[in-house]
């Protein structure tokens, strides 16, 4: 068997064309602008890339956007002052933190200063413990990518056996809760770094979403013939064929795993440009929320 290929640049571009309508037909109705702002703390070059990524975004479907750039000295009070003026701000619907921050012990509490109504990543605890509840929620980007780009390729997600591989906050664990909630249906293992015997639940499932942030953790061997495989990993890989010096490849071996699988995401062009596209989804759905129905 070799894979289908689940293009996510293609289904994120479908979306990011409904977003588009969206924001104009807000625009039309009643003159609102959904806003975004993005802070970024430091320089990190991934960092830089992925904010550009989301600013160009938000270009291309209406919705404004203002960056707030901090130096990696920036402190914690600092930080919170911009998170709260920019809760405060009426032109801004949708506040992202770019994250990591250059000192990870603050994250938290940037986190939990974000007024929930904004927090368009859906990181805030009251996001979260409303999506478990099952209530309307922002849920996080990278999960909600990960469902949509099962569902619009018609993935039957009812009665199937899905493992994660990966219980990050922000991928992994609440991408379990989704696929668990009642309208989707899977039954859902999550496995992490203690799991015993990861390919013995790998082999089972109809679905595997691999989420580690590690090359070659899902091979050919520990997929089921036929199984959906949704790879979330972006790692850099030294290439001296790429001026850049790297290249880019997700958490499975995407040959050796095509070889066994019916479908499959590439890295890139898989979950990355889905999360962005979920992303601005967010932020019309908070300046809806925020301005009324028909803002
Ligand atoms: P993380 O490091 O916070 O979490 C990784 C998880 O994987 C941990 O729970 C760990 O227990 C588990 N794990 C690691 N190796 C494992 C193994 N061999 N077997 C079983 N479990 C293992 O990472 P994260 O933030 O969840 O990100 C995961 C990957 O997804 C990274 O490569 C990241 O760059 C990528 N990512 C992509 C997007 C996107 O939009 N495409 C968004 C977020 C993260």
């Amino acid at each position: 068997m070799v894979a289908r290929i689940l293009d996510g640049k293609s289904i994120a571009a479908d979306l990011r064309a409904e977003v588009a309508a969206a924001v104009a037909e807000m625009k039309a109705a009643s003159g609102a602008v959904p806003g975004l702002a993005v802070v970024l703390v430091g320089d990190d070059p991934a960092s830089r890339s992925y904010v550009t990524g989301k600013e160009k975004a938000c270009a291309a479907a209406g919705i404004y956007s203002r960056e707030i750039a901090l130096p990696a000295t920036a402190t914690r009070a600092e930080i919170l002052a911009i998170v709260r003026a920019l809760n405060a701000d009426d032109a801004i619907d949708g506040i992202l933190v770019q994250l990591p921050l250059p000192d990870s012990s603050i994250e938290r509490d940037v986190i939990e200063a974000i007024d929930p109504a904004k927090d368009v990543d859906g990181f805030h605890p009251t996001n979260v413990g409303r999506m478990v509840l099952g209530l309307p929620s922002f849920v996080p980007c990278t999960p909600a990518g990960v469902v949509e780009i099962l569902r619009r390729s018609g993935t039957p997600l009812a009665g199937a056996t899905v493992v994660v591989i990966g219980r990050s906050q922000i991928v992994g664990r609440p991408l379990s809760i989704l696929l668990s909630q009642k309208g989707v249906d899977a039954t859902v293992t999550l496995c992490h770094t203690r799991t015993k015997d990861l390919a013995h639940f790998t082999r089972e499932a109809d679905v595997v979403v691999v989420a580690a942030g590690r090359p070659h953790t899902l091979t050919g061997d520990m997929v089921k013939p036929g199984a959906v495989v949704i790879d979330v990993g972006v790692n850099r890989v030294p290439d001296a064929s790429k001026a850049s010096g790297y290249r880019l490849v997700g958490d499975a071996d995407f040959a050796d795993v095509a070889e066994k699988a019916a479908a499959i995401t590439p890295v890139p062009g898989g979950v990355g440009p889905m999360t962005i596209a979920m992303l601005l989804r967010n932020v019309v759905e908070a300046a809806r929320r925020r301005r009324g129905a028909g803002a």
